[in-house]
């Protein structure tokens, strides 16, 4: 690398994790405080050339904590979807952005292997630093299918239509985060619906480490909703049916023989995988998350400064969430640009560890949040507003990483 060259760093997913890296590093490359940081700098900044490279599979940001009432509301969807060409934050010469799979990285020869979503031609890319910020990989309904923001649209518009004409209701297949958030805005959204939600175990978020009064506090928040619950039953089967009208719909059967009817079944049971396939399997545990250490880095064969990894994928303490995402993106930012300056410049570099955390949630249950914390449980539609605003978190994730306001720093190399 000669000193005028500039430093790529390639992003592989651009969301809670990706997006709060690549905003984070273009402020400390180009000599600011991150915008994630809460402490100033105690370093003479440094401007450092850089090119920031994302890729992601989608065509732009999907909040993905609002799903659930996108695929509830037509007036909601659109706004929770934003392509990456119409974020002004990223627009930037430093920044570019590609749809792509991501489908090897050599970390060796810090080298990927792009699936362009446009041309469909594969092609490799040089790197100096990867960071890996993928999530997990999960299946419909606790993701939209589509890739594109303009199908994504007409495939949540669509399912709102199928709600609406669900005439037997709609039943929730699930009682996981997912699920409870799911029933909870259908119900919210479309009161005249009816709404039933079938767990196989006996608390809702039974696999979540999480205290019992936490959990029934989400069953609470269902029935204050007339949310139906049923608890302890495992669905056998679902077969379509047609009523005495020629309706069809789906007859559920449950492990005590007992039938259920619906409209429109929500399937919200699929175990996630962590989106990691392209990563190289030494650096995997065996449920296929990125190990790490405490500076965000790859720990395989020791402590690689190029590779880090934030968000949903990585082996670490803590409930998947997009607060930690967002934290460990700023983070790997930071660690990024202060081994830039060890390396590059031969400053003493100050890098930021990220500790083990406790569980903590804030679940949206229609009109209330139920929040889990070091001060214990409470559910109100104060900690509703005070968590998630009035549309799910989409405007506090949009101001706290300033998503609306174009970079006014311009540095030639
Ligand atoms: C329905 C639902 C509700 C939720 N509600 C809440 C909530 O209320 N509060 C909360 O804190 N958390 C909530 N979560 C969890 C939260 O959304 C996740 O913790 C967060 O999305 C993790 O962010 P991330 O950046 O790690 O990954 P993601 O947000 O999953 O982003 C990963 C990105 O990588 C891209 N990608 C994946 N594979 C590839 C590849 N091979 N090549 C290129 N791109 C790729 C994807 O397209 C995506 O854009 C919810 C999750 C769901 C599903």
């Amino acid at each position: 690398m000669t000193v005028k060259e500039a430093v790529r760093v390639l992003i592989a997913g651009g969301a809670y994790a990706g997006i709060a890296a690549a905003l984070n590093l273009l402020d400390l490359c180009h000599a600011r405080q991150a915008r994630g940081s809460r402490v100033p700098a105690t370093y003479t900044p440094i401007f450092v050339p850089v090119e920031i490279y994302i890729v992601d599979e989608r065509d732009g940001y999907f909040h993905l904590i609002g799903t659930p009432l996108a695929f509830a509301s037509k007036e909601y969807a659109p706004n929770v979807w934003v392509k990456f060409e119409d974020i002004p934050a990223l627009n930037h010469p430093a920044v570019r952005w590609v749809q792509g799979n991501l489908k090897k990285i050599d970390s060796q020869d810090r080298q990927a292997v792009i699936l362009d979503s446009k041309s469909n031609q594969e092609y490799n890319l040089r790197y100096d630093y990867f960071l890996a910020a993928t999530g997990l990989r999960r299946a419909w309904p606790a993701v939209p299918v589509s890739l594109g923001r303009k199908e994504y649209v007409l495939e949540t518009s669509a399912h709102v239509d199928t709600v609406q004409n669900a005439g037997h209701g709609v039943v929730v297949v699930g009682g996981g985060a997912v699920g409870v958030e799911i029933a909870g805005e259908l119900k919210y959204t479309h009161p005249s619906t009816k709404v039933t939600l079938i767990h196989s175990r006996d608390t809702l978020l039974s696999s979540e480490p999480l205290p019992d009064d936490c959990k029934l506090a989400a069953l609470q928040a269902l029935r204050d909703l007339h949310v139906e619950v049923i608890l302890n039953q495992r669905v056998l089967q679902i077969r379509e049916i047609k009523d005495d009208q020629g309706k069809t719909g789906q007859e559920l059967t449950l492990q005590d023989g007992s039938k259920v009817i619906a409209g429109h079944v929500m399937p919200a049971i699929t175990k996630n995988v962590p989106a990691t396939s392209y990563l190289p399997e030494s650096v995997l545990d065996r449920d296929g998350m990125v190990k790490i250490n405490s500076l965000l880095r790859f720990v395989d064969e020791g402590n690689d400064p190029y590779h880090l990894a934030a968000g949903d994928l990585v082996a670490w303490s803590g409930i998947k969430r997009c607060g930690r995402a967002q934290a460990m993106g700023a983070r790997t930012a930071q660690n990024i640009y202060q081994h830039i300056l060890s390396t590059r410049y031969n400053i003493q570099s100050t890098y930021t560890e990220y500790q083990p955390i406790a569980p903590v949630i804030a679940l949206a249950v229609g009109n209330q949040a139920v929040v889990y914390d070091s001060k214990g449980t409470r559910c109100s539609e104060e900690q509703m507003e005070h968590f998630f605003g009035v549309d799910l978190g989409m405007q506090q994730f949009w101001d706290g990483l300033k998503l609306g306001e174009s970079p006014n720093y311009r540095h030639s190399l």
